[in-house]
């Protein structure tokens, strides 16, 4: 399994993962402010060979803003965790937050992804863990061959996520925080900032230190 990390080509934007197996996975799509920049750089990546599917760790506009335009392009199904599914399928901006950098918020058609799930890429399978608290439906992917874990905004490789926007709560990253501790992680590829090929682990224990005061 090939992870490719396409960084901002927009302030607002999250990081963007490809994941090559005999399948390709796109995971998070930025806010889609830059788009024909972003093609470009996603072209040089994929080689003419078009992502099979598009995964979305959480609903804020940062990772999922990029959605429609991405979908248009390659055609591809759009997944996310079941909660956070159904505020993207309805477009729910009070969830969503769009309207931060002035961009309306509009229905995407998504599939549900629930705990336990599995995406087969051929030769690599990526699990869903729901890890609530930075959104009620965000998720993780974690490739248990690997040790690779796509955690969103869940975690970074210096720091958790936010709690305070509508539907996060602290008790909840507090927990799945602890889930994830129990997992074999080794490459950390978090929603922004740097990412970790080994050693992912350590950030986890951080995290939950500092949610521990937090709280
Ligand atoms: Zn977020």
């Amino acid at each position: 399994m090939v992870i490719e990390c396409i960084e901002p080509v927009h302030p607002c934007d999250s990081n963007i993962y490809v994941v090559i197996g005999e399948r390709t996975a796109l995971i998070d799509t930025g806010a889609g402010q830059r788009p024909s920049e972003l093609l470009a750089r996603l072209d040089s990546v994929l080689r003419g060979r078009p992502p099979d599917l598009i995964i979305l760790t959480h609903c804020h506009f940062d990772h999922v803003g990029g959605v429609r335009m991405l979908v248009e392009r390659f055609g591809c199904d759009v997944f996310a965790g079941h909660k956070d599914a159904v505020v993207l399928r309805r477009g729910d901006d009070s969830v969503i937050m769009g309207q931060t950098i002035g961009v309306e918020s509009r229905p995407v058609e998504v599939r549900d992804l629930f705990e336990g799930d599995v995406i087969d890429l051929g030769g690599h399978r990526l699990r869903v863990i729901c890890t609530p608290g930075h959104t009620s439906g965000g998720i993780c992917l974690h490739d248990e061959t690997t040790g690779a874990l796509f955690t969103g905004d869940t975690v970074f490789a210096y720091g958790v996520g936010r709690t305070d926007f509508s539907s996060g709560s602290p008790a909840e990253l507090l927990l799945s925080l602890k889930r994830l501790s129990g997992l074999d992680v080794q490459g950390l590829y978090p929603g922004h900032g740097q990412l970790l090929r080994s050693g992912g682990m350590e950030s986890i224990r951080n995290g939950i230190l500092m949610m521990r005061d937090y709280i």
